[in-house]
């Protein structure tokens, strides 16, 4: 096994909404990260080279414990293996936590905004528990999108074990319908989001981070051009950070 390789043992597989599975493994010592961070997880093949893929750490960075939210993806090459795996099976860690969704990256405003679709939620689970990562907001505001409602309700239940009082959380079913119904672009250009959150977003009040698949990332960065919050590039500072997940 190369040198930047780690094995880790799964302490918990549970099932915590349709397809989504909260992983909960042991932790190698001194093997840091930062809320929002990714790790890249492996599973050897008998006689072949072992496949690897990014998912989000969704535990805190002073848990003894490492967690991550894994979606079954149908027919993928990883994701049904790692979902079905028992407690006590061992699963590779390459290399160190990586990734620039760290909040810190987008200093100001009052109010952070956390839009995410399905395993999107993953790096804002690992952010709700970090107290010190968020301090800099007075308020923060989740909104998890996915297609049912048994889905938003079991993301949102994992997202409540994390918050503090004060937090609000929002959901969306694509295709049920719920408290807000439809995809989370339509919700925020039509202004129901801001509504029901009794919050108005605006470059100067909010700082945003959006994680989920690529075609919401591409709706939703669009939609916070119009209105002057971007990224931050080349030194200039920005409102907003994007994590696609393929
Ligand atoms: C930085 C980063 C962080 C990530 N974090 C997470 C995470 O926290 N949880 C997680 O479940 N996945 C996460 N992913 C996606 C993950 O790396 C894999 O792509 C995913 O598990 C599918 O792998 P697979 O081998 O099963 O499918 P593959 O055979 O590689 O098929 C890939 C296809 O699966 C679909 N897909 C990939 N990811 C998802 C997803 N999360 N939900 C629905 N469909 C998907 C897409 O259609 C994609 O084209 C992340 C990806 C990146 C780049």
């Amino acid at each position: 096994m190369p040198e930047t390789m780690q094995t880790i043992t799964l302490l918990e597989n549970h099932s915590a909404a349709p397809g989504q599975h909260l992983l909960t493994f042991t932790r190698p010592e001194g093997w840091p990260f930062r809320a929002g961070q990714f790790a890249r997880l492996g599973l050897s093949e008998s006689g072949s080279e072992p496949i690897f893929r990014a998912y989000s750490i969704a535990g805190a960075p002073d848990e003894p414990v490492l967690r991550f939210l894994v979606k079954h993806v149908e027919g993928g090459a990883l994701s049904p293996r790692l979902t079905s795996l028992r407690k006590g099976s061992e699963v590779l860690l390459d290399g160190d936590a990586q990734g620039n969704l760290l909040p810190e990256r987008i200093p100001g405003g009052s109010d952070l905004w956390l839009f995410a679709t399905g395993s999107g939620l993953a790096p804002f689970l690992s952010l709700l528990s970090d107290r010190s990562a968020r301090s800099a907001w007075s308020r923060t505001v989740l909104v998890i999108g996915a297609r049912t409602l048994a889905e938003t309700e079991g993301l949102k239940a994992l997202a409540q074990e994390r918050a503090a009082e004060g937090d609000l959380t929002l959901t969306a079913a694509s295709r049920e319908d719920g408290p807000l119904t439809g995809r989370l672009p339509a919700l925020f250009e039509s202004g129901a989001l801001e509504a029901a959150a009794g919050l108005a977003i605006s470059p100067e009040a909010s700082r945003v981070l959006l994680c989920g698949n690529p075609d919401f990332i591409k709706a939703m960065r669009a939609l916070f051009k119009a209105r002057g919050m971007v990224s931050p590039r080349f030194g200039k500072p920005g409102q907003l950070l994007v994590e696609s997940l393929w």
